[in-house]
């Protein structure tokens, strides 16, 4: 099963693609993620991307799709992949067709969380992460069981994204609305798009996401 997870920052695709990593055994690919270890491990990539993510616009679509082409290949992608922050433009959109097509895969279904942007703000800018086992938190939404430690692994080590500030948030809300939202009608009319109501639960949510992949499946 390949998916794709689409929708504005803070949607909720990072959630529920671990949920499905975790139930369906599908692997994550986050290219949010995989730009960040760049980042971290101050590679060329991560030099390049730093600045373009900080200021939350996004980074070049070759550089994505570089990176995209190789990840697919790994086995832990055997039983499939869920897409998580790609395709973001409709290059990538054309480009991730491409990779298909010449890897004999096919995309089963791309899942739109729809969010209005008024929640967004403030379901980012309250997210935090356990550095050591990446449980994800939100400061109103999803604290921690005990303050300071994390329910999952005990560890009292957290991490928030450098970019889930007010003003950046404003700059990829843009983005989304501009660049990558044009890529929906490019699903629509493959027959492969389906949309659930991001604003709910996590667990409605989740819920929503595997009744379409049991229909898809
Ligand atoms: P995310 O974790 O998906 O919210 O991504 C964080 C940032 O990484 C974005 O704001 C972009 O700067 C960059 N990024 C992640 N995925 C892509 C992509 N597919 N295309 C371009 N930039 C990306």
């Amino acid at each position: 099963m390949n998916l794709i997870l689409l929708g504005p920052p803070g949607a909720g695709k990072g959630t529920q693609a671990k949920r499905l990593q975790d139930n369906h055994g599908i692997a994550q690919i986050s290219t949010g993620d995989m730009l960040r270890a760049e980042v971290a491990a101050g590679t060329p990539v991560g030099k390049e991307a730093k600045a373009v993510m900080e200021a939350g616009q996004l980074v070049s679509d070759d550089i994505i799709v570089r990176m995209l082409s190789s990840r697919v290949s790994q086995p832990d992608c055997a039983k499939g992949f869920i897409l998580d922050g790609f395709p973001r433009t409709v290059p990538q959109a054309q480009a991730l067709d491409r990779m298909l097509a010449d890897k004999k895969l096919t995309l089963d279904v791309v899942i739109e969380l729809k969010v209005d942007d008024s929640a967004l703000i403030e379901r980012i800018a309250g997210r935090f992460t356990c550095a050591k086992c990446g449980e994800g938190y939100h400061d109103s939404f999803k604290p921690t069981a005990k303050a300071g430690v994390c329910d999952a692994c005990g560890s009292t080590d957290f991490t928030r994204r450098a970019d889930d500030n007010r003003e950046t948030v404003v700059a990829r809300l843009d983005a989304y609305h501009r660049q990558t939202a044009p890529i929906l009608p490019h699903y629509a009319a493959q027959g492969t798009l389906r949309s659930v109501d991001g604003m709910a639960d996590i667990d409605v949510v989740a819920a929503q996401i595997d009744a379409i992949l049991t229909q898809v499946g």
